[in-house]
């Protein structure tokens, strides 16, 4: 492993990001502890505030070359910890259960192999973008005035995955991880006294109907790919005994394979929604919410990545069909070739975002070889 930050010194760090979780765009003390560790490593430049609590650091080589662009996550979840090691969450009803510390002490990691071997040519970007879970943490990072001078040439992220087997390396060519969008409809009609609900106009009707037809529209033939609309939170009036309600408010997600797929998904949810609320006699404004494009993978960067894990004495998986989760990964693989790839974190592992999660450190060794070996070929590009 030559100079690298040692395994343990990764794994204190993993564990310090554990203790200390921030939720997204709160994430000031964890960009802080990134850019102390970065410090020492001694970058060409540390660049912060990049979207909000976004930084990167830059590793240059001795000649001009490649940008090769890593990228971590930074922040964390509103989710209580249920586990009892002693880098438990120090923070009530937050915690980190989705493996962003790890993702972040691998990049770290990978910044620890190039600071103490800098590339021949090219250069490395190591990135921790703020607020992934939802949705606004990329898009904010790539649109920032001082992304401009980071514009990468190749961006590479990876995410652990329980359910596969430990260091497993699950790639796939083209869509990775579908595309995601939050719908907000509110309706608007008017209270009357419960007593005489027909003086009124009450959403109720509306409401059980988009609940029965907006995950419908996603079970047609309208769609070549998977599709899925959800209902996630529902709201008629105020809870008050003697009003009917005057107010309504529905809440679903939509998936789609793709970017594609997905405007249609919309164009449907909105006309579905706008005919309800016409004939149930009632105002209506829809508006959108966390969008994640899909995350498509770059052909050259799977087959690169696939070879590198079997060399490496991987196994490596090609799996058939995309992930029905999305990343917000996706704003960066719609401008820059990218390649977001699975690593198992073992198949009896708790599931992302449950309460008794935690990254599972055996896999931050593979992640930094697998990474640093990616860098280095695309370097010499
Ligand atoms: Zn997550
Ligand atoms: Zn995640």
């Amino acid at each position: 492993m030559g100079n690298m930050p040692d395994h343990e010194l990764l794994i204190s760090l993993r564990k310090e990001l554990h203790k200390f979780p921030e939720l997204s765009g709160n994430e000031e003390m964890t960009s802080r502890r990134i850019t102390r560790f970065l410090e020492k490593l001694r970058p060409d430049e540390i660049i912060n505030n990049i979207g909000g609590n976004g930084l990167a650091a830059r590793f240059r080589g001795s000649s001009a070359g490649p940008r090769v662009m890593i990228r971590a996550e930074l922040d964390a979840l509103p989710i209580h910890e249920l586990n009892d090691f002693e880098h438990i969450s120090s923070v009530p009803g937050v915690s980190h259960k989705c493996g962003h510390d790890g993702h972040m002490a691998i990049v770290a990691g990978v910044a620890g192999q190039f600071a103490a071997e800098r590339p021949g040519r090219g250069e490395l970007i190591v990135l921790f973008q703020p607020s992934e879970e939802n949705g606004k943490g990329a898009y904010a990072v790539v649109n920032d005035p001082g992304f401009v001078s980071l514009r990468p040439d190749f961006v590479l992220a990876l995410h652990n995955l329980p359910g596969f087997e430990l260091n497993e390396i699950i790639l796939r060519d083209g869509v990775f991880a579908m595309a995601s969008v939050g719908m907000i409809i509110d309706l608007k009609g008017k209270t009357s006294h419960a007593a005489q609900p027909e003086k009124g106009i009450s959403p109720s009707i509306a409401v059980s109907r988009l609940i029965n037809e907006l995950p419908l529209m996603a079970k047609g033939d309208d769609f070549s790919h998977f599709t899925l609309v959800t209902i996630i939170h529902v709201r008629i009036g105020e809870i008050a005994f003697g009003t009917s309600p005057g107010n309504g408010v529905v809440m679903a997600t939509l998936r789609a394979y793709d970017n594609v797929e997905m405007e249609s998904l919309i164009s449907m949810a909105e006309a579905i929604a706008r005919k309800i609320a016409l004939e149930e006699n009632l105002e209506i404004s829809v508006s959108w919410t966390e969008k994640f494009p899909a995350t498509v993978n770059d052909k050259f960067l799977n087959n690169m990545i696939g070879r590198i894990g079997k060399e490496s004495g991987f196994k490596v998986s090609y799996i058939e069909d995309a992930f029905k989760w999305s990343e917000d990964f996706g704003w960066l693989t719609s401008e820059y070739r990218g390649l977001l790839f699975g690593i198992g974190a073992g198949k009896g592992h708790p599931e992302l975002h449950h309460p008794d999660y935690d990254f599972p450190d055996r896999v931050l060794d593979a992640g930094v070889s697998i990474l640093s070996s990616a860098c280095r070929e695309l370097f010499k590009l």
